[in-house]
């Protein structure tokens, strides 16, 4: 009976502690989310993805699935069949690198179109499906069942204009999009912008609209300012860009007749897609790969000699060993090359039933083969992958050799649990298993940061990627859906928020 539902919102506060929060709300700068907090179930540690970044977190929520199915690797990837990185805009010398025409289409189209794997169904599309209708504001991951013309205003279409080339292709998105400059779905009175720091306002106002026509029965509102503020200033500045969405919030929900009778009309949920930490220090990881191998650079002339890839995604990295036409690298040498790299503090890798190192010179994936995932932290090594053994919090179950110390992680009767890299084992073989995955997938120490293709790096602010708990945990609010407590799972991740939509909306999770 969906009538009888009341409507949902979803809410990201992107890199939203919820240390910083509690801190916002104590210093009264945060009144709204205060209130939402007394009337919800919050879990204050749900569990990012690995990569914890953007792309990758935006589309395990919206699909409830990790990686390996959604194929999302990272803010910057190897594209093993077109022999291309694939960025989607780790920062503005990054795109330039690749070709401001190049990225934006990576993340305008294919990142929905044809990134994301067409085998799995986004809640947009779920929804639509059954007949509610669906919206959302700017957010990566918004593929659904209805058809957009792409109109281009502002800031992007000059920079669209200027490479000379044009998008002249549709999308598919939920029934409502908005996406700043590039889409509308019904013009607003609301000023699109593509500039970071001024979203919250944008997403706000049109979500204010929305809700004044009644146009949604699920909407996803974005609020991804804070993201941008605590990569300049760090996180624990970030009260500041909290206030501005706590603002922006009640705002739209002003346009409902106030916080009292949203509530009364819809339910919410308010998360955000991983945390963030202080850098102080860039890692040139191409840069000092270079030294012993040749790497593909984003505009590379002779693209079949390069012998590795590398994809910085924050506080994390992917390294590919390519195929070439030349001599191959060492997988073995790379390894322990990686491993010796100051700054460097998980080396991830796979390897076949035999032990041998995995080398995926083709695109695909290993399935169902007995691959071992491999763990390396300052010469300590652990190996994992599904099988019986141990359980994890969430009620995996995995077969393991050796002690899982390279994870800080202790075994209790026959459950495994890390306090410094949360929900390890499947964070790490969705990551590693997934079909645009590095050969290796590296998680830096607290304070580093992989640098990105454009040379730039947040040193001095804050950053996130990383499998570490700082960069992993945010925030998870339920308001009028989902749990009636924290305690009902041990654990919770951003897998769980798309099974509590389709529930709420009685759909059938299968
Ligand atoms: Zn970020």
């Amino acid at each position: 009976m969906p009538g009888a539902k009341k409507k949902l919102v979803l809410t990201y506060v992107d890199s939203l502690r919820t240390d910083m929060l509690r801190r916002a709300i104590e210093e009264g700068r945060a009144p709204t989310f205060a209130t939402l907090l007394e009337r919800g179930v919050l879990i204050p540690d749900c569990v990012s993805s690995f990569p914890s970044v953007t792309p990758v977190a935006c589309s395990e929520m919206v699909t409830g699935v990790g990686s390996d199915r959604h194929w999302i690797s990272g803010m910057n990837w190897y594209h093993r069949l077109e022999r291309r990185y694939v960025e989607y805009g780790s920062s503005l010398d990054a795109t330039r690198a690749f070709g401001v025409f190049r990225a934006l289409y990576d993340l305008v189209y294919n990142m929905n179109l044809a990134h994301l794997s067409p085998e799995v169904e986004t809640v947009f599309e779920q929804l639509e499906d059954a007949g509610q209708r669906t919206a959302c504001t700017p957010f990566l991951i918004y593929r659904g069942r209805t058809r957009h013309e792409v109109s281009l205003d502002g800031l992007m279409r000059r920079a669209v204009d200027a490479t000379r080339l044009k998008f002249q292709h549709h999308t598919w998105g939920p029934t409502e999009l908005f996406y700043g400059d590039l889409y509308a779905s019904r013009e607003v009175p609301c000023k699109s912008t593509s500039i970071p720091g001024v979203r919250d306002e944008y997403a706000a106002c049109c979500g204010a609209e929305l809700i004044k026509e009644d146009l949604f029965d699920f909407f996803l509102l974005s609020l991804p300012d804070t993201d941008n503020y605590s990569h300049k200033h760090g996180p624990e500045a970030s009260v500041e860009a909290i206030a501005k969405a706590d603002g922006c919030f009640a705002e739209f929900a002003a346009a409902a007749g106030g916080l009292d009778a949203f509530l009364e009309q819809h339910a919410l949920i308010l998360v955000a897609d991983h945390g963030q930490t202080p850098v102080h220090r860039g890692l040139p990881l191409a840069e000092l790969l270079a030294g012993s191998w040749t790497v593909l650079q984003p505009s590379d002339d002779r693209p079949g000699l390069a012998q590795l890839a590398v994809s910085p995604t924050g506080r994390a990295a992917h390294v590919y060993l390519l195929p070439g036409e030349g001599e191959r690298a060492e997988p073995t040498a790379v390894g322990e090359r990686l491993a010796e790299i100051e700054g460097v503090d998980l080396v991830c890798r796979l390897e076949d039933s035999e032990g041998r190192p995995l080398q995926r010179l083709e695109p695909g994936m290993p399935r169902g083969g007995g691959e071992w995932a491999v763990v390396e932290r300052g010469g300590e090594r652990f190996r994992f992958r599904p099988g019986e053994g141990v359980a994890d919090l969430r009620g995996g179950s995995w077969e393991i050799d050796g002690e899982p110390t390279a994870l800080e992680a202790e075994i209790e009767d026959g459950q495994l649990r890390s306090e410094a890299y949360p929900d390890p084992l499947a964070r790490v073989f969705s990551a590693l298993t997934a079909p645009h995955s590095g050969d290796f997938i590296v998680s830096l120490e607290p304070g580093f940061e992989a640098v990105d293709w454009g040379g730039v790096t947040h040193a001095g602010g804050g950053s996130h990627g990383a499998l570490h708990a700082g960069d992993s945990l945010g925030p998870l609010l339920f308001v009028g859906c989902g749990p009636d407590s924290a305690g009902e799972r041990e654990q919770w991740t951003l897998k769980d928020v798309a099974p509590v939509i389709r529930t709420h909306f009685g759909l059938d999770v299968g």
